[in-house]
């Protein structure tokens, strides 16, 4: 099925220029890029956007870290889309991460692991809706 997830260069890689790297990682895998920007968000947004992690201990430094610098938020579509950009991405932690991974090239700890991917169908919907209404 052609399915749409949302995915987030996160501030880490953005800022060690790794923009093009990615991107060009999701359309060598079949996951085509049909909507694009990037933007910087207040951590009010943040807030929002993480609200189903709002009860974890690591949610304000979570919060913090995505509203720190410019991030490239970005609409991949194509078969599996979700499952698949979850499989290119890697592991939470890059240490977990399996080779050849996103996370795993760039990912510099749990925290600072270079790429945001929704979970499920419905969670990137309202994530896409998030940042492209
Ligand atoms: P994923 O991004 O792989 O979907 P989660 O949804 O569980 O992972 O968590 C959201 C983000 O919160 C992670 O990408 C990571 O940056 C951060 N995070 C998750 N677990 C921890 C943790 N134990 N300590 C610090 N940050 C974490
Ligand atoms: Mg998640």
């Amino acid at each position: 099925m052609i399915e749409k997830t949302l995915s987030i260069i996160k501030p880490d890689a953005v800022e060690r220029n790794l923009e093009d790297k990615i991107k060009s990682f999701f359309e060598e895998n079949n996951l085509k890029i049909s909507n694009i920007k990037k933007v910087k968000i207040s951590k009010e947004e943040a807030f929002e956007f993480y609200k189903v992690h709002q009860t974890k201990p690591f949610y304000n430094d979570l919060c913090n870290y995505l509203s720190s610098g410019p991030i490239v938020v970005m609409v991949l579509e194509g078969e599996n889309a979700v499952l698949k950009n979850r499989e290119l991405m890697g592991a939470t932690d890059p240490k977990n991460a399996a080779e050849g991974t996103l996370r795993k090239k760039y990912g510099l700890s749990i925290d600072k692991n270079s790429v945001h991917g929704s979970d499920s169908i419905d969670n990137g919907k309202t994530e896409i809706n998030f940042f492209f209404k």
